[in-house]
């Protein structure tokens, strides 16, 4: 694919923030956007020059939609592959493409492939009954974090269990559903790399930024991130390792997990823009979501020079509901346009510029 010309339609699987923020950044590239979701009037639409709302499994609405698009991308991970398989088979340029949204779909073959990559995760056994979880908690010392293998995200179906718990009862109450038992991982902070990769192989990855989460829902990221150059290096490579052996186009993710001895174990792939990379439209020369776009669109990748310190958080449920005049004036806030303020929902975020780089 050359690259696209401004006035072309970028087509967005996914109505959430993510794809509100990406077709933000493509109108400012001259670009219009369509967004494919079910829901009706869903965050990204409202910013939209098309809302398409049908099922993902529609295909007469999917082969409209391939027309309609000169590139498609997508800003969720549980669409299903088939539709985005569908969608190339039309011809259409879908950026990412199927490989890392297939592998990061499942939980247990995204570690498996990250391990056959060379990228180190913490121990972690399959679950597929009751059974296998009392066997597989002896082999990790009798405690880990039990999780669906699929659909899991901002901590919802996970459980942790510990030796003398209802083992039964935990399975029921994720519903039987294929899972894994993770080993707790003892880390000493979480950190992401954000990193795009361009249709010709070249990558650039933002400053790995320090996480911190609650009850499984992200609420701060912070960069720098406070590590040594030699951690931060490693961290790097690792997610240039998973670009290239994905051949993903676009932004992603690789969250991990940093021991006290800096080794670093894998956490989750987001094969998508992020919300731990949210600081750096504010932080660096170019933003996340601009440089996805940019690697959609074939053209060259912006630079990624962080030019500030930057601390972002997450307003969550009725957080976003504080007035305009609660924040500071250097603090740069984000609204998603969410009706509906429940509890623990992504509904915006702030970033503060901290410091000179
Ligand atoms: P996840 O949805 O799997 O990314 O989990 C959300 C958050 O829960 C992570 O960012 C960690 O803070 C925590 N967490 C998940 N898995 C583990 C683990 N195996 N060991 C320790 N903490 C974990």
């Amino acid at each position: 694919m050359t690259s696209l010309p401004p006035g072309s339609v970028i087509g967005i699987l996914g109505g959430g923030q993510l794809g509100r923020m990406l077709g933000s950044a493509a109108a400012r590239l001259g670009f219009d956007i369509h967004v494919y979701a079910p829901d009706e009037n869903p965050p990204a639409a409202r910013i939209a020059a098309k809302h398409w709302q049908a099922a993902y499994e529609d295909k007469a609405t999917l082969k409209a939609f391939a027309k309609a698009c000169d590139a498609i991308t997508y800003e969720f991970e549980n669409i299903p592959v088939a539709s985005v398989e569908y969608l190339i088979e039309q011809g259409a340029p879908v950026r990412p493409g199927a490989k890392s949204l297939e592998v990061s779909q499942d939980r247990l073959s995204e570690k498996r492939f990250l391990n056959s990559i060379g990228i180190t995760t913490g121990h972690f056994e399959a679950i597929d009954s009751a059974d296998d979880l009392a066997k597989a908690l002896e082999a990790l010392s009798g405690e880990g974090l039990l999780k669906t293998r699929r659909d899991g995200y901002d901590g919802k179906g996970q459980v942790r269990l510990k030796t003398g718990d209802d083992l039964a009862a935990a399975y029921a109450e994720l519903g039987h559903v294929p899972a894994i038992l993770e080993a707790l991982v003892p880390f000493e902070r979480e950190i992401s790399v954000v990193i795009a990769r361009s249709a010709d192989g070249r990558t650039t990855a933002f400053d790995p930024s320090m996480n911190d989460h609650a009850g499984g829902i992200l609420r701060t990221s912070i960069a720098p991130c406070g590590l040594s150059d030699d951690v931060i290096a490693h961290a790097r490579s690792l997610a240039e390792t998973l670009a290239a052996e994905t051949g993903h186009v676009g932004v992603m993710a690789l969250e991990l997990f940093v021991l006290n001895d800096g080794t670093l174990l894998a956490n989750e792939i987001a094969p998508r823009v992020h919300n731990s990379g949210h600081w750096t439209p504010e932080a660096c020369l170019t933003g996340q979501f601009e440089q996805h776009i940019r690697a959609v669109a074939g053209w060259p990748l912006g630079p990624v020079t962080r030019v500030f310190d930057a601390e972002m958080r997450n307003l969550l449920g009725k957080e976003a509901l504080a007035p305009p005049e609660t924040y500071s004036d250097d603090a740069v806030l984000t609204l998603y346009g969410k009706r509906d303020a429940k509890p623990g929902r992504k509904m915006g975020h702030v970033v503060w510029r901290t410091g000179k780089a």
